[in-house]
């Protein structure tokens, strides 16, 4: 689901809102934005942002850092 604020009259739109009530007219449209001024919008919540951030990088990081500890310790047993 994408959210998206209007900073003119600070209303949360998705795309079961409609649009937001001022004159910049923010709405969303399945996972496109329109808006008069688009730049006047923040994205709060987008489905690509959250795709992301839900399976990557602090998750990867952490397996990386398991792996490196696995490694370390095998060295260290065999040694
Ligand atoms: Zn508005």
């Amino acid at each position: 689901m994408i959210v998206v604020r209007c900073k003119d009259c600070g209303v949360e739109v998705t795309n079961q809102s409609g649009s937001c009530g001022c004159p910049n007219m923010v709405r969303v449209n399945e996972d496109t934005v329109t808006a008069i001024d688009l730049t006047r919008t923040i994205m709060v919540r987008s489905n690509h942002v959250k795709e992301k951030s839900a399976l990557s990088p602090d998750d990867l990081a952490f397996q990386e850092k398991r792996r490196k500890r696995k490694v370390r310790k095998l060295d260290f047993e065999v040694r």
